[in-house]
């Protein structure tokens, strides 16, 4: 993989993407996780979608993918909860990242109404398979790790 940023922490690499189709869930919450994870259709719908992604690579500031780029370093949500350093391309053809299933599960009060209609928008399943379990409690990420 190659490299975009050669910095050890995230905060040059957080961004926030708005008003663009090609993008969904480039937020960045800044309160909080809520307790527990809201787990219905939508968080199961993005699961679905995202587990199915076509391929990883960079966002650009624009929603430009690059293919196959990362960043050094990782992108940490405001909980704390731990992102990869890619961003990923799904069936449709939109990107998100890592934490979009996280986002809806833990901080959907924060997500514009823009960004849950693409979700609502999103083709896929909204029953999680058994032998998916292990593979979405990773996904969703765990907030209450970082005390
Ligand atoms: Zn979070």
């Amino acid at each position: 993989m190659l490299y975009l940023h050669n910095t050890k922490t995230s905060k040059n690499h957080k961004m926030i993407i708005k008003g663009n189709t090609n993008v969904i869930l480039f937020i960045e919450p800044a309160q909080d996780a809520t307790p527990e994870p809201l787990i219905d259709d939508l968080t199961i719908k993005m699961f679905n979608c995202f587990k199915e992604y076509t391929e990883f690579g960079h966002v650009g500031e624009k929603g430009s993918f690059t293919p196959q780029l990362g960043t050094k370093g990782l992108h940490y949500c405001v909980c704390g909860t731990t992102s990869h350093n890619c961003d990923y391309i799904l069936k449709n053809g939109q990107c998100v990242n890592w934490l979009c299933v996280h986002y809806l599960a833990y901080h959907r009060s924060e997500i514009p109404e823009e960004e849950l209609e693409k979700v609502r928008k999103l083709t896929g399943s909204t029953v999680l398979d058994e032998s998916d379990e292990k593979k979405f409690n990773i996904i969703l990420g765990h907030p209450s790790e970082k005390n």
